[in-house]
């Protein structure tokens, strides 16, 4: 058993082996100290190995999926390996072979691999996220992605830069990544697989060979990046499947030219599909999900990690949840509908991927029926959107198979199928036959318990059925011997302590035509199953439409349902580059305000080409991380399609969004903090374009106070004069005020807050001009400081403003400085002189002295 476990163990590699004995997975090894840790279960011994007494621990087979779904969520992969033969055929073989019978081992195998991408079960998905595996291919400075959700059968190609991986991983948010291995730009946590399974050649053939097709191009133009990636995708699959592929829909190649570009780090600090703290609750989708389906949960999920960048997309979404937004009778009446659906989705990809059950059958029937229904309600609607109306023809289209798996089907089949009992009566006549003949029996059976109390009078002689003996006769002891006389007609097959049981020749001859009625009806059951499936499979791609249609339908009406709860409007989307913003919210903030009973305060912005830069000041607590943030998600709503939290919005198309948070906020990581901030910031200055959308959170905090006005002010220069795209400052440094007067598009705006008897109300109010004072010690205060501290300090304060006034402060003489511009063209300028003299330097000619020379005048110029 040693060299039997330890040759599959050798196959599982990394994964943990659950090795099949009996009703119980078992572990060994470090394998068993793993996962003990992780599942928190009793680590025991069993044997010896080397001399060294093996650890092991195990869990029962039938509990063993909440067992997995923990092992995974804990970053475990996992090998199941089970018994592929009976006990009596590893005998059978034993004796073939000339083995010892009585060592005779039953022959293990591994029949998948589970992993966090790779899960299609019901219990170990969440049904409101998609599951994705990606696969990277880096080849000559580009990487291909390709990324699969394969419990809906979704796959997506693209190609991106090397510098733009990390936004692209972040945006796909894949629970597992792979790649080749031997590089060292591997991104941490992706899995190594043999490097040569990531060939453009192979990616095309598998993609072939999966679709069927001769050339993949009906399906799109893909880049040998991206099919080096698919290439590594589908041989992961492959081996995870052990040989079984999932469901897998045409590839669709993506370029990112259609979606608004975030990065990982605006993804994190937007807090799009997880908060700060980890977790759905608190993010943005978390507060504007109104979905009732797990699938349009998904696809809301989707449209919020990669709004779009084409207006008319844009607004056939948003004319979509308009439509639904006027008419709540309708709305509601979509809504009621679609909360009885099952998830066809991730039902067809377990069908799929030869794991589905007759459950699931039971759920593409009722599913599809009801996208019908759904169809021809909404076909009678009037004035409907362009988007509806190209969606509705995919809700419908599959009466054929709808009707099969009606007739086929009982009303709810089981989840368990080896059992049979899912095939509907009238479907199969032979079945029927083979059902009433067991019936029959089971009758006759019951017919004979009474028969034979009448003939032996004993009346608590009974029938029954157990698993060893199968159907028997039972009488207590004590008339035992009433039944054993030799010609009773009765045999006897057992004496317990109080019973003793028999058989007869009638009920024998019963048992056995129901075991054979019972055998030949499950066969039958069996091939049923076997053709629905197969029937399913053949369907897949317009049973996937379906399914899409209905998510993209829920989340309009989702979108218009959470829209009509708070007043949020359609906005209206422009091509000039402006952002007006009436009466704007955070979505996430006023939730939360909402369940405390407090109001939160709406704020307007209005950013246009002759005022695109506001900095934004005052008081710590004052809300200006909130006013900054709701601007860029009313901006990331609106390009997803959704209505947003304001009372009127006006949106210029935004290509890129960034979003900064001063380092002190993120102390959390383990990098230098400034370091993160300051590369982050960098980002920023070399991607952002004119049509960006930049906010800013207190950038230069991280660092001393000199550095960091220094470096605030330098960004904020750039951000105006080189990058010219719209953008929100927050700042505490009162100095930038200054900026004012040099930067012309630039304006200043300040959070309000007033001192009332002494305490600090903050207003939340966002108002033009600087802020007068920073409230720095009110703040302390409101915070529980104790009074002598706030006290030392305000004496401490009211030395340093005398010294300012004195002085002029840290910002004296900075109104002198050149202009951004200025500065960095005679920069170049002087650049440019020194290569010219350079390139004019005939290097051979010189002699030694004049070339120290030479060296000592460039220094000086320099
Ligand atoms: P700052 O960035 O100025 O330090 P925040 O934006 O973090 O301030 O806001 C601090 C707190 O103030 C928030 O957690 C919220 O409770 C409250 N707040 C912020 N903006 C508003 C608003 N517009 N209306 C009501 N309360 C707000």
């Amino acid at each position: 058993m040693m060299a039997q476990y330890l040759a599959l163990k050798e196959q599982a590699g990394d994964c943990l082996l659950f090795y099949r004995m009996g009703d119980f997975f078992e572990l060994f090894f470090d394998d068993a100290k793993v996962a003990a840790g992780v599942l928190d279960i009793a680590l025991t011994t069993r044997g010896e190995h080397g001399g060294e007494p093996v650890p092991m621990c195990g869990v029962p087979v039938h509990s063993a999926e909440g067992y997995l779904a923990r092992l995974i969520k804990g970053g475990c992969r996992v090998a199941i390996a089970e018994q592929v033969e009976t006990p009596e055929e590893a005998k059978a073989r034993a004796k073939r072979e000339g083995t010892p019978v009585s060592k005779a081992l039953v022959a293990r195998d591994i029949v998948r691999f589970v992993t966090a991408g790779t899960l299609t079960e019901e219990a170990l998905l969440e049904p409101r996220r998609a599951n994705v595996l990606a696969a990277i291919a880096p080849v000559r400075g580009s990487v291909g992605v390709a990324s699969v959700d394969i419990s809906t059968g979704r796959m997506e190609l693209e190609e991106c830069g090397e510098g733009a991986l990390g936004a692209l991983l972040a945006r796909l948010g894949a629970s597992e990544v792979i790649a080749p291995e031997g590089r060292v730009d591997t991104p941490d946590g992706a899995i190594e697989r043999d490097a040569r399974e990531f060939s453009s050649e192979s990616g095309d053939k598998r993609l072939r060979a999966i679709h069927e097709v001769a050339t993949l191009d009906a399906f799109g133009t893909f880049s040998r990046p991206m099919l080096a990636a698919a290439g590594g995708l589908l041989a992961y699959l492959d081996h995870v499947g052990r040989g079984t592929m999932p469901l897998l829909l045409p590839p669709v190649a993506r370029d990112g030219e259609g979606t608004l570009a975030m990065d990982a780090a605006t993804r994190s600090s937007l807090e799009i599909l997880e908060a700060q703290g980890g977790g759905r609750r608190g993010s943005l989708v978390a507060a504007v999900d109104r979905c009732v389906t797990g699938a349009g949960a998904r696809q809301l999920a989707e449209d919020l990690s990669a709004p779009l960048t084409d207006r008319a997309a844009i607004g056939e979404r948003l004319a979509l949840v308009g439509w639904l937004h006027e008419d709540q009778l309708l709305r509601d009446e979509v809504r009621t509908a679609l909360k009885s659906l099952p998830d066809i989705g991730r039902a067809l990809g377990r069908v799929v991927a030869g794991r589905g059950s007759p459950r699931d059958l039971g759920q593409l029937r009722d599913g599809l029926g009801m996208a019908r229904q759904l169809r021809d309600r909404l076909r009678q609607a009037e004035d409907r959107p362009p988007l509806l109306d190209a969606l509705l023809p995919d809700l419908a289209g599959h009466g054929a198979l709808a009707d099969h798996y009606g007739r086929a089907l009982v009303t709810t089949p089981p989840t368990e199928r080896a059992k049979g009992g899912f095939i509907a009566e009238g479907y199969d006549h032979a079945l029927d036959d083979l059902r009433q003949t067991s019936g029959n029996a089971r009758r006759a059976i019951a017919a004979l318990e009474a028969k034979y109390r009448d003939e032996t009078g004993v009346g608590s002689l009974k029938i029954k059925h157990n698993g060893v003996l199968g159907y028997f006769i039972e009488v207590p002891a004590r008339h035992g011997d009433a039944l054993m006389a030799a010609d009773s007609g009765f045999t006897h097959r057992q004496t317990l302590a109080n019973a003793v049981r028999f058989n007869s020749l009638h009920l024998h001859e019963e048992a056995s035509r129901i075991a054979e009625a019972g055998v030949h009806a499950l066969a039958a059951e069996e091939a049923h199953f076997e053709e629905l499936v197969e029937e399913a499979v053949a369907a897949r791609e317009a049973i996937a439409r379906t399914a899409a249609a209905l998510a993209r339908i829920d989340v309009a009406a989702g979108n218009a349902e959470r829209a009509a709860e708070d007043g949020w409007t359609m906005p209206e989307v422009v091509d000039a580059p402006c952002l007006e913003i009436e009466g704007g919210r955070h979505p996430v903030v006023e939730a939360a305000l909402a369940g405390s009973g407090e109001r939160f305060v709406a704020n307007d912005c209005t950013l246009s080409e002759t005022d695109r830069l506001w900095l934004v000041g005052g008081p710590n607590m004052g809300g200006k991380s909130t006013f900054l943030r709701q601007n860029a998600l009313i901006v990331l709503l609106a390009q997803a399609g959704c209505f947003v939290p304001a009372s009127a919005a006006r949106i210029g198309l935004v290509d890129r969004l960034f979003s900064r948070v001063g380092a002190s906020d993120n102390l959390a990581r383990g990098r230098s903090t400034f370091m993160v901030e300051m590369v982050e910031t960098a980002a920023i200055l070399s991607q952002a374009t004119e049509r960006s959308f930049v906010i800013l959170d207190e950038v230069g905090r991280g660092t001393s106070t000199y550095d960091g006005l220094a470096l605030a002010w330098a960004v904020v220069e750039a951000v105006h004069d080189t990058i010219a795209c719209r953008c929100l400052f927050a700042t505490h440094y009162h100095e930038l005020a200054l900026l004012a007067d040099r930067c012309e598009a630039l304006s200043l705006h300040h959070v309000r807050a007033r001192e009332w008897k002494g305490d600090l109300v903050l207003l939340h109010e966002v108002a033009e001009g600087s802020a007068d004072r920073s409230y720095g010690l009110a703040v302390a205060k409101l915070a529980g400081v104790p009074a002598a501290v706030v006290k030392r300090a305000r004496s401490v304060l009211d030395k340093l403003e005398r010294g300012r006034a004195e002085t002029g402060g840290i910002a004296a003489g900075l109104g002198d400085l050149p202009l951004f511009a200025a500065a960095v063209e005679a920069e170049e300028e002087q650049c440019d002189t020194l290569r010219d003299e350079l390139r004019a330097l005939d290097i051979d000619a010189l002699s030694p002295r004049d070339a120290l020379e030479k060296l000592y005048e460039l220094k000086r110029e320099a």
